[in-house]
């Protein structure tokens, strides 16, 4: 990552932290419990995955709940038919499994609606926060590739950029057929999907005939109650506002009994919901023993922590997967001992600030040791790599 570039990060997650400070939630230490008894009861419980299916087919909802990326991908080429537009919500799965690039493969344009994603893939850059991707970019960087791609001089103002993104964004809806979402979560008591959002694109995408929502097994919650915890405290910790601007909970497409009472479905949009449950490799870390690592809710406050993450980056990640959380997560996912893993300074900074007390560091200690180095080493040679960075840091930019 470029110097100005963590610069740019550094700020972006000192205001997340101080609205944090003036915004301090209640009860937030019996919610976090709450959350905590949540994932441990439904991470890996098969039970629940089943009622999860059954309660969303009762509902009208499509589902489909597949092991490997390529059949996700295969049922949404299946979904998506002849139609060539696609909009897109932000989804950390539909990263995971490559959605986008096999799809433009296929001749299927498919445009993000999340403004900070629909930059991303224009400036083809990668993220540095699973809710603000954009954070270690400044207005100055937007506005340059900005100006080239649309062809138009774009001024260094965030409210002009988001205004230009915006109106592609919305010429892109009006034309598209099909919308594809994520889902924060999946309740097994009501069969629902739930899905929250701040820029209201999510209520555009599934505005669409036909809405796709891809997500994975490990996003089922007993009930909307519990996801609705989980969504105050995904909120806090990824932006400091104690609730988010919109929540959209789906349990059925648009249907009517008006006229006796029978029922006509597709009255308005969507007539179609399909839903993609996916495993890839989950149920394999579940018996590994890494199950606390997909209790994680992916809000990123383990990254506004990091002493490395806040020195080098997204350069301390893999592919989309941000931080030793991230590495660790993708390091046991392909059994590979990732490089960067060397990195961690097994602080335990991500632990103390995260609302699941993962336990980072351990495991990264478990899955770099792996009988061949010892900790000593690692802790050595991890805290060299940080100050040779922080002081090269210093030295281009003055900053601590
Ligand atoms: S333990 Fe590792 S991943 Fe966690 S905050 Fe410290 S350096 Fe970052
Ligand atoms: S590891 Fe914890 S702090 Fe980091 S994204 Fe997951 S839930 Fe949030």
């Amino acid at each position: 990552m470029k110097y100005e570039e963590v610069t740019a990060l550094r700020k972006a997650f000192n205001s997340v932290k101080m609205r944090q400070i003036q915004n301090p939630p209640q009860g937030f230490s019996d919610k976090k419990k709450r959350l905590k008894a949540a994932r441990e009861l439904s991470v890996g419980n098969e039970k629940l995955l089943n009622q999860v299916v059954d309660n969303l087919k009762k509902n009208g909802i499509k589902v489909h709940l597949v092991r490997e990326k390529q059949e996700a991908i295969d049922i949404i080429l299946g979904e998506i038919g002849e139609e060539r537009l696609i909009v897109k919500s932000k989804s950390n799965v539909t990263k995971e499994i490559e959605l986008t690039g096999s799809l433009e493969k296929k001749g299927i344009t498919v445009v993000e609606t999340d403004i900070g994603d629909r930059i991303l893939q224009i400036l083809k850059a990668k993220p540095s926060h699973p809710t603000g991707p954009v954070a270690h970019l400044s207005a100055k960087e937007i506005a340059k590739n900005l100006s080239t791609y649309y062809n138009i001089p774009v001024k260094e103002d965030p409210e002009e950029i988001v205004k230009i993104v915006r109106d592609d964004v919305i010429s892109n809806l009006n034309r598209a057929g099909i919308g594809i979402t994520g889902a924060n979560a999946i309740t097994a008591e009501e069969g629902s999907i739930v899905m929250t959002h701040n820029e209201g694109n999510i209520y555009e995408v599934m505005r669409m005939k036909k809405h796709i929502v891809v997500t994975s097994i490990d996003k089922i919650y007993p009930d909307i109650e519990s996801a609705m915890t989980m969504l105050k405290i995904l909120s806090f910790n990824a932006t400091g506002s104690i609730i988010p601007s919109f929540v959209e909970i789906i349990s059925g497409v648009s249907k009517t009994a008006d006229i006796e009472k029978k029922f006509i479905k597709g009255v308005h949009n969507p007539s179609d919901i399909i839903l993609i449950l996916i495993d890839n490799k989950r149920s394999e870390l579940v018996k590994n023993g890494f199950k606390e690592l997909l209790h994680c809710i992916g809000c990123g406050n383990c990254l506004l922590f990091c002493p490395i993450y806040n020195t080098i980056g997204n350069e301390f990640a893999r592919d989309n997967n941000l931080g030793g959380k991230g590495i660790a997560y993708y390091s046991l996912c392909n059994n590979e001992k990732d490089e960067r893993l060397e990195f961690c300074l097994t602080c335990g900074r991500c632990k103390q600030n995260c609302p699941l007390e993962l336990d980072i560091p351990a495991m990264i200690k478990k899955i770099r040791n792996n009988g061949v180095s010892s900790e000593a080493y690692y802790f050595l040679k991890s805290h060299m790599i940080w100050v040779y960075y922080q002081a090269l840091l210093r030295l281009k930019t003055g900053n601590d």
